[in-house]
C-alpha cells in the first residue's frame, strides 16, 4: 500500500484515539427550565385579543370616531368652557395590557401591591384614538375630566403618564386611597363644579369607559333589562372593550 494512503487512515485513528468523548447532556439548569417555561408561555385569549386582533384597535377607533361625532355635534350647539367629557382611563384612554401579560407570565393574578408598583412605572400606553379624542375635546373648547379608580397615592404617576404622552385633560380625580370606588360623587364634584382644580359647574355632554360603573347610575345589573335601558349608549355613553377585567367578573 502506498504511504500516502497509510498515514492519512493512521492519523484519522489517532485523531479518533485523542480526541475528547462528546460532553455528556447537559442536565437542565434552572436557567434552561426558565426558557422553556418562556417559550411555552402563552397569553389567555382574552389577553391576546387585545394584543393581536384587529378588532380590538377597530372597536377602539369606531367608538372614538362616534364618540368625536357627538361631541361636535354638542359643541355647535354649547359656549366653550361650559361643557365637559368624562372619561375613566385604564383601558379605556391607557393600556396596561403589559401588566396583565407579566402577571399571567408568572402565574399571578391581580394584587393592589403588584398594581402599585406597575403604577410607579409610568408604562401604560395611549390606546388607538385616545389622544386625538382628546385633543379634539379640547378644540372644541370642552373640559376633559378623568375619573379614574387608581388610588389617590397613584395619581402622580397616572398624570406622569398622560404628559409623558401628550394626553390632555383638565383633572384627574383618583379614588381616595381608602374611599370609595363609585364614582359617583366625583361625576357629582364635576358637573357642580367643586373639584379641586378649581373648574365651574359643567354640562357632561359625553362619558366614556371599559367598566359599566363607569357610567353613572349604571351597573351589571342592566344586563338583565332590556334594549331601551341601553339608550345612551352610542348616544351620549361610549362603552369601550375590555375582556380582560372587570365588574362583570
Ligand atoms: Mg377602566
Amino acid at each position: 500500500m502506498p504511504r500516502w494512503i497509510l498515514f492519512p487512515a493512521l492519523l484519522v485513528v489517532a485523531c479518533r484515539a485523542t480526541a475528547p468523548s462528546p460532553p455528556p447532556a447537559a442536565p437542565a439548569t434552572p436557567d434552561t427550565a426558565t426558557t422553556s417555561a418562556q417559550e411555552a408561555f402563552r397569553p389567555t385569549k382574552a389577553v391576546r385579543w387585545v394584543l393581536d386582533s384587529a378588532e380590538h384597535r377597530a372597536l377602539f377607533v369606531q367608538v372614538y370616531r362616534t364618540a368625536t361625532a357627538h361631541v361636535e355635534d354638542a359643541a355647535g350647539t354649547r359656549k366653550a368652557g361650559t361643557w365637559a367629557v368624562v372619561a375613566d382611563a385604564d383601558e379605556t384612554l391607557i393600556d396596561n395590557s403589559l401588566y396583565q401579560v407579566e402577571r399571567e407570565r408568572q402565574g399571578l393574578g391581580f394584587t393592589s401591591e403588584s398594581w402599585h408598583a406597575w403604577t410607579e412605572r409610568r408604562e401604560a400606553v395611549p390606546l388607538p384614538g385616545a389622544k386625538a379624542f382628546l385633543a379634539r375635546v379640547r378644540a372644541l373648547g370642552g373640559r376633559i375630566a378623568i375619573i379614574t379608580n387608581r388610588r389617590e397615592s397613584e395619581c402622580p404617576d397616572t398624570e406622569a403618564v398622560f404628559r409623558i404622552h401628550g394626553l390632555v385633560y383638565d383633572v384627574v380625580l383618583c379614588r381616595p386611597d381608602d374611599g370609595p370606588s363609585d364614582k359617583s360623587a366625583r361625576f357629582q364634584a364635576v358637573v357642580q363644579g367643586t373639584t379641586s382644580a378649581g373648574l365651574p359647574p359643567l354640562e357632561v355632554v359625553a362619558v366614556l369607559g371599559d367598566n359599566i360603573r363607569d357610567f353613572p347610575g349604571r351597573s351589571q345589573a342592566l344586563r338583565a333589562e332590556g334594549d331601551e335601558a341601553f339608550a345612551d349608549f352610542g348616544a351620549r355613553f361610549f362603552v369601550l372593550p375590555n375582556p380582560m377585567y372587570g365588574s362583570w367578573e
